[in-house]
């Protein structure tokens, strides 16, 4: 079963404190509102998520995520990629 994560639109939550996670089936419809505290909520696009057979991060994934890769020509020489 999918773990999602979720936040609230706007204000707060003494309950589930603006955000929590969820086992939902994927079936289910898309929560749209706390369970709780029922206010809007959002699913939250996890960005910490690692697939555990992840490839290894290429040079283009890494400038994709915002990195300057540098090449080692020799000693403390640089090039940028
Ligand atoms: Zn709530």
């Amino acid at each position: 079963m999918p773990l999602y994560e979720y936040e609230l639109c706007e204000g707060q939550c003494k309950l589930c404190s603006g955000k929590f996670t969820l086992n939902r089936p994927i079936n289910r419809a898309e929560l749209t509102a706390c369970p709780l505290c029922r206010k809007p909520v959002r699913k939250i696009i996890s960005q910490v998520y690692t697939p555990l057979h992840s490839k290894p991060v290429s040079i283009s994934d890494a400038k994709k995520a915002g990195f300057t890769v540098l090449k080692r020509l020799g000693k403390g020489e640089y090039e940028r990629q």
